[in-house]
């Protein structure tokens, strides 16, 4: 995203509907919430924490990632949009007080359900208590109703894609023997590799932290490969599960597995890493596809939680990215383009004119007003 122009220069460039600047003397909060679309849905994304070089950082990162949630939501189906929320620190490790998290769920109020707010980087448990203490409209805690932690499902998302991607390599989807090197064991990807390993995949394990490597390897017996070499291992599968970027420039010439197909968010530095991945034959499933089990959690609590129907429902991206590998091939477009073009022309279409207001049915509450999703 280009991070010169006014800002809504840069929100008509992306289609955003809204960006709220918020401050509030008394605790020192300064937040920005960008609602990118709400043309399927409320728009649903998490909170972040982070300390950023300048206001005008903190801006083009919210615009960015309130639009791939947007994207998100629309490949995986669901029927709301994206939104995202971030509240600059200056340390992202140090406690916030009470009073700014609850300013923080007030401004979330004041948008009566257009943002949906969640757990994101930085953001802890107790954070998220505290903002819910101040606005209804917060998913994913603890307690009745609740979600919880949305990595299991996450997990769970990736092992469906997974089979895809091998049926698409070699016409079988089973994992039995595979090698699959998973990239960053923290709270997805250890999770991954205990699902890879029962299903008989050779798990490798890489991560900055030792102990979550030792961890992983003395409970499921996975190998323990070299943080600096993760991404030159030999594997059918490398499951990038740490932080984004890891497919770039540099790295690509250096891959040598057979696909790509994790959890992290933003997994290709460029959009043009796609064609790249393309060329080398590497099969790329695209991140926003494949990691969307923990956003299809956090819906589910729309309707009533359930665990088993979150689970039926991520077991569909198994489907949907068996659909994006076919347009891909159809229109001649690296995998990651083609899941683009599917989830805007689902806005497009589905959307068409549409925007959800404050006291609006949502799509999933048949004709009423879109009420608190906790019960109360
Ligand atoms: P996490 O912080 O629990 O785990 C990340 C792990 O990566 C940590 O163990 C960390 O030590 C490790 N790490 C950091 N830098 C590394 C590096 N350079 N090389 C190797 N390891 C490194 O985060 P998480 O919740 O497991 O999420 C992992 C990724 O998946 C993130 O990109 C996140 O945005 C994405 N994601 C998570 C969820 C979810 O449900 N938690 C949902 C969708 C997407």
């Amino acid at each position: 995203m280009d991070a010169h122009g006014a800002v809504t220069e840069l929100m008509n460039a992306r289609g955003h509907e809204q960006v709220v600047f918020v401050a509030d003397a008394p605790s020192g909060l300064r937040a920005v919430i960008a609602v990118h679309s709400t043309a399927l849905g409320p728009s649903l994304g998490g909170i972040r924490f982070w300390r950023y070089p300048s206001e005008r950082d903190a801006v083009v990162d919210v615009l960015r990632l309130s639009e791939a949630m947007s994207l998100k939501a629309a490949a995986a189906g669901l029927d709301q949009g994206g939104g995202k929320a971030v509240v600059l620190v200056d340390d992202p490790d140090a406690p916030r007080t009470d009073a700014l998290l609850r300013a923080v769920g007030r401004a979330i109020d004041d948008l009566g359900g257009r943002y949906i707010a969640a757990e994101d980087v930085g953001a802890t448990p107790h954070d998220m208590d505290v903002i819910a203490s101040a606005t209804p409209w917060v998913t994913g805690l603890d307690g009745p109703g609740g979600s919880g932690d949305p990595s299991p499902m996450t997990a769970y998302g990736v092992v469906q894609a997974m089979g895809t991607v091998l049926d698409e390599l070699d016409g079988d989807a089973s994992l039995e023997g595979k090698r699959v090197v998973v990239d960053g064991v923290g709270h997805v990807g250890t999770h991954l590799a205990r699902l890879l390993a029962a299903a008989g995949a050779r798990v490798a394990v890489a991560d900055v932290n030792a102990d979550r490597v030792d961890a992983v390897v003395h409970e499921i017996g996975a190998e323990a490969v070299c943080v600096d070499d993760v991404l030159e291992e030999e594997c059918d599968v490398l499951a990038p599960c740490a932080l984004g970027c890891a497919v770039n420039e540099k790295s690509i010439p250096r891959l040598r597995c057979r696909a790509v197909c994790g959890a992290a968010n933003n997994q290709l530095a460029e959009p043009d890493d796609d064609d790249a991945l393309a060329a080398r034959g590497i099969l790329y499933a695209p991140d926003f596809v494949v990691n969307a089990g923990g956003i299809i959690n956090l819906a589910e609590e729309f309707v009533g939680y359930d665990r088993e129907n979150a689970e039926r429902r991520t077991a569909k991206i198994a489907g949907t990215l068996r659909r994006v590998f076919e347009v891909a091939r159809e229109e001649g477009l690296p995998p990651g383009r083609a899941a683009e073009h599917m989830a805007r022309l689902r806005i497009a279409e589905e959307g068409a004119g549409r925007r959800f207001r404050p006291g609006d049915p949502a799509p999933w509450t048949n004709g009423e007003p879109l009420r608190s999703l906790r019960p109360s």
